[in-house]
């Protein structure tokens, strides 16, 4: 008994962060990624929107045509997938199962369509954490200082940023990115201890 108890292993998790487009977080996706000590791995999406300035294909995104991201639906090797903003992204499964298999848990940066799909497929390993920012204003001035979008796509991405409010309540918690390394501190704490509740979970159930 006493040996079961402690050498119980977690099973992985799925950390899904979601937010408004500008809200931080892919920013916030790639500090957690960087904490070793974490141990999280990281899913690659891929998508067929076109690469923008600063993004490296097979780093931020694998960037396919539309042909080949139909092919893939057709041969099932998405976990998910979801058109955002008029273009397909999609969570690669061999990614995630791979680390499943090291016992490692994945963090996916999606959409909350997407986000509520891996809610309905693995309800009990998934943690959901909703990114904004502080108001309205820094949304877009972040946005703009980003300047990845022209005009029109930004006006596409913020007319969309009620909708996906609307979806707060899928989630477990609710990071107000307003200092970066303060809402780091916040994902962090939210993954400690998400991870021991993990383990009494299972405790709870098996004895
Ligand atoms: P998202 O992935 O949600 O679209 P990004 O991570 O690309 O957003 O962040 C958008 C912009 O805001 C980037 O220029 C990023 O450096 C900046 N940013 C992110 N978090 C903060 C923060 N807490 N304070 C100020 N700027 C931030
Ligand atoms: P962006 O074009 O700004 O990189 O991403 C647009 C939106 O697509 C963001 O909300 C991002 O989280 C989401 N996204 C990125 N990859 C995936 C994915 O694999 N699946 C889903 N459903 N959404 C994704």
């Amino acid at each position: 008994m006493w040996n079961r108890v402690v050498s119980k292993k977690k099973k992985p998790l799925i950390w899904v962060v979601s937010g408004p487009s500008g809200s931080g977080k892919t920013t916030l996706c790639r500090k957690l990624l960087s904490k070793k000590r974490l141990n999280i791995g990281r899913s690659i999406s891929f998508t067929t929107r076109p690469i923008k300035k600063g993004e490296r294909n097979h780093r931020d995104y694998i960037f396919i045509s539309k042909e080949e991201f139909l092919r893939k639906i057709r041969r099932a090797e998405f976990i998910e997938w979801k058109e955002v903003f008029g273009n397909l992204y999609g969570t690669p499964k061999k990614l995630a199962y791979d680390l499943f298999r090291k016992n490692k848990d994945v963090l996916l940066c999606i959409d909350v369509k997407g986000a509520l799909e891996i809610k309905k497929k693995f309800a009990k390993r998934a943690v959901f954490i909703f990114v904004v920012p502080p108001n309205e204003r820094e949304l877009i001035r972040r946005t703009k200082i980003r300047a990845r979008e022209d005009r029109g796509e930004m006006q596409r991405r913020l007319a969309c940023v009620k909708t996906e409010l609307s979806f707060v309540r899928e989630y477990d918690y609710i990071i107000v990115n307003d200092h970066l390394s303060k809402s780091v501190k916040e994902l962090e704490s939210i993954i400690y201890t998400k991870r021991l509740e993990n383990v009494l979970h299972t405790h709870r159930k098996n004895y």
